[in-house]
């Protein structure tokens, strides 16, 4: 890995060799030091001659630029490469010009697949038997996946109360799942005491440095999928916070390297019952470590990436905002009526952002807004049925049909 020289604490600033097995700095106590991979751009930018014309066959278009060797083979599902859909019908609705990346498409239904493939990559070049992690619920769906494909043993947390889609996904692909009496919190520090114990590779996003540097591709993507016209907001959902300063990540460092001409504003959405990113954004003096929302895969007491995703917001000049439990399957409903885009409830959160920031008049009517879905509504009937009622039940009679359109 010659254009990684180092990994950096973003805390302290001590830099530590990349091949060495380490997820964070060791120089802070109580708290996680964690580390962010630096590049060597000149060797980057050596290997990268991809023209940036919009076809994207896969996130893989960007090799040079992600933390794996120049001849590794990816473990790759084809993840990435999601179409930028222009939504004129929800740009009404939102009263803003509004186009919508389906994430939601990725292999395993979720965003997370970008980061995934990287760090099963990586697991792979390092000759690795066991990966695990701790989820909501899509990572640990999306490591078994990976993990299924690359032929390696995966063992997961998650919490007992986990969408049940998101229990079969994982099982399917042939992981051990545990499911702990819990919550992600707890099944979170449940997974990094057996990481100590048994050594196995652990794909938890926020420690492993390597994970968020997957999820960079989605803002490479926008830049290049928006070269000649950059919008003024891309909207993600927060739940630990890596996604969001992953995609500003991306973006920021195709901006830097002059190949795209500007940036946008982040925008990121909390649900109400979830908030603790959104109060340390805004200082506000109580923040509370409570994750009661309905919206699971950003149901995250206590984020662990707080500090990259603020560090997104404020560098590219955005915010934050939180909605109810009620306005995110408004949002879930109005994304499948509107453009046909089937979406979990934390992936439809930002559709309910954007009509709040509008609301408030952080989002202007003559702006452009991207609202990132990250995930598919597939994992999760029940909150989509709770969207969007009950279908109508009739004996199998033409007369019950002429009953209920009687003009036909
Ligand atoms: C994981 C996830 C998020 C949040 O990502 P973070 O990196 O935890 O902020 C949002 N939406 C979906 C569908 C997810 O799976
Ligand atoms: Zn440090």
């Amino acid at each position: 890995m010659d254009h990684v020289p180092a990994l950096q604490c973003t805390l302290c600033g001590e830099t530590y060799d990349p091949e060495r097995e380490i997820y964070t700095c060791p120089n802070h106590d109580g708290v996680s030091g964690i580390l962010e991979v630096q590049y060597d751009y000149d060797v980057v930018l050596d290997r990268f001659d991809a023209d940036l014309d919009g076809s994207i066959p896969s996130q893989w278009k960007y090799k040079p630029f992600l933390p794996v060797s120049a001849d590794a083979t990816p473990v790759t599902l084809g993840e990435g490469g999601t179409d930028l859909l222009a939504a004129e019908t929800l740009s009404d609705r939102l009263g803003v010009e509004t186009l919508v990346k389906d994430d939601g498409r990725n292999p395993t239904g979720v965003l997370k697949d970008r980061a995934t493939s990287v760090s099963v990559t990586k697991a792979t070049e390092d000759g690795v038997d066991v990966v695990t992690c701790a989820s909501t619920g899509n990572a640990a769906a999306s490591l078994a996946g990976y993990a299924g494909r690359a032929d390696l043993e995966c063992r997961i947390f998650v919490p007992g109360d986990a969408p049940e889609g998101k229990l079969a996904q994982p099982l399917t692909y042939g992981a051990d799942v545990l499911a702990v009496e819990g919550s992600y919190d707890e099944a979170y520090d449940l997974s990094m005491a057996v990481t100590d114990e048994f050594g196995w590779y652990n794909r938890n996003a926020a420690i492993n440095p390597f994970q968020v540097e997957g999820k960079r591709t989605v803002g490479h993507e926008l830049a290049e999928q928006t070269r000649e016209s950059v919008p003024d907001w891309v909207v993600f959902s927060m739940g630990d916070g890596c996604t969001i300063y992953g995609g500003w990540k991306g973006f920021r460092e195709f901006h830097e390297l002059d190949l795209v001409s500007e940036t946008p504003k982040m925008l990121g959405v909390q649900a109400d019952g979830a908030r603790a990113i959104h109060d340390t954004f805004h200082d506000h003096d109580d923040v509370d470590d409570v994750a009661d929302t309905l919206a699971d895969s950003i149901a995250v007491g206590r984020p662990r990436n707080t500090l990259k995703a603020c560090k997104a917001l404020e560098q590219s000049g955005g915010t934050s905002v939180v909605v109810s439990d009620e306005q995110i399957l408004e949002g879930e409903r109005l994304l499948g009526h509107t453009e046909g885009i089937y979406a979990e409830p934390a992936g439809a959160a930002p559709v309910a952002g954007v009509r709040k920031a509008r609301a408030e008049g952080i989002i202007d009517p003559d702006e452009t807004v991207v609202i990132v879905v990250t995930g598919n509504g597939l994992k999760d009937t029940k909150s989509a049925l709770r969207a969007s009622g009950d279908p109508v039940s009739i004996p199998p009679e033409l007369s019950s049909v002429v009953e209920l359109f009687p003009d036909g």
